[in-house]
């Protein structure tokens, strides 16, 4: 089976304090800790599972400027066979509808069976996914978190549902997934696993190359617009816990008891 993979470079949430920008629009970005999208990384484990199982190969990609290349790399590392990346000045400012249309353009270059997304990224929006199978006329399951492969043509998704209910569909392939964290345990990536990829080529690739009109994409394409970005106030009742993870654990324990939570 032919899996392509898209992953996203984002801020590590356990390596930054986060701060707002001096336009008040967006995370100060400067010197940030980046990591892949968590989400991400559990659809690639998938991916090098179903392969190890199948037979076939594993191809990451990411829109993204130069340093996206470390997160190709880091699962490649992991086990994926290829990498792609996405980049030129014309992608910047894209919304979502503009990095599914860049991903778009270069998925109808190849021929994949599986195309899998983190069910959201950084920003939250959970709409690349949903946008790319739309836009590749493909059939679509959100925030799946089991998958049996029937045979070359079929699958069977699992997906998380209101109240922790589960549902089984099947869906046939081609298909595009997006997957919900703790689908699996993606495995450790080592330094050894990580030098052994660090001189694997990755092509580029620019927007004229995928044949993408400037126009249609980056900000100069983006429909939605992010007007402002920030922390909201405290509500009257909520209250701050102070101290350290496991006294901040045992707080919140006895309030929730004393409240009638457990
Ligand atoms: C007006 C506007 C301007 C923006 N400008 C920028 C900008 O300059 N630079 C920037 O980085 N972001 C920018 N963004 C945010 C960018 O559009 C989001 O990354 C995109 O909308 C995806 O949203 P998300 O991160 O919530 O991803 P979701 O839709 O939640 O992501 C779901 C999945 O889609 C896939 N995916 C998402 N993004 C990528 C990617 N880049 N490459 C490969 N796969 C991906 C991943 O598999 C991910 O798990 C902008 C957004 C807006 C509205």
């Amino acid at each position: 089976m032919e899996i392509l993979v898209c992953v996203k470079r984002v801020p590590d949430t356990a390596e930054n304090e986060f701060e707002l920008n001096s336009a008040g629009n967006d995370l100060d970005r400067d010197d940030l800790v980046y990591s892949v999208n968590e989400w991400d990384n559990y659809a690639v484990e998938e991916a090098i599972q179903i392969v190890d199982d199948k037979g076939g190969s594993v191809t990451v990609i990411t829109v993204g400027d130069d340093e996206s290349e470390e997160v190709l790399r880091r699962e490649m590392a992991m086990g994926a066979d290829n990498g792609i990346l996405l980049t030129d000045d014309a992608f910047e400012g894209s919304d979502g509808m503009g990095i599914a249309a860049i991903l778009k353009a270069e998925i109808e270059k190849g021929s994949y069976d599986l195309i899998l997304t983190g069910a959201q990224a950084d920003e939250g929006a959970g709409q690349v996914g949903g946008m790319l199978a739309a836009m590749l006329d493909l059939p679509y399951a959100s925030l799946v978190n089991k998958i049996e492969v029937v045979d070359d043509k079929t699958l069977k998704v699992g997906r998380e549902i209101e109240g922790g209910n589960q549902e089984m569909n099947e869906i046939s392939l081609p298909a595009v997934l997006s997957i919900q964290t703790g689908i699996n345990e993606p495995r450790y990536v080592g330094i050894r696993g990580i030098r052994k990829v660090a001189k694997v080529e990755i092509p580029e690739k620019s927007a004229s190359d995928l044949g993408l009109d400037a126009g249609s994409i980056g900000e100069a394409g983006a429909k939605t617009k992010r007007v402002d970005y920030f922390v909201p106030d405290l509500g009257d009742g909520a209250e701050m816990l102070e101290g350290s993870t496991e006294e901040i654990i045992e707080k919140l324990i006895e309030k929730l008891k004393a409240n009638g939570g457990l």
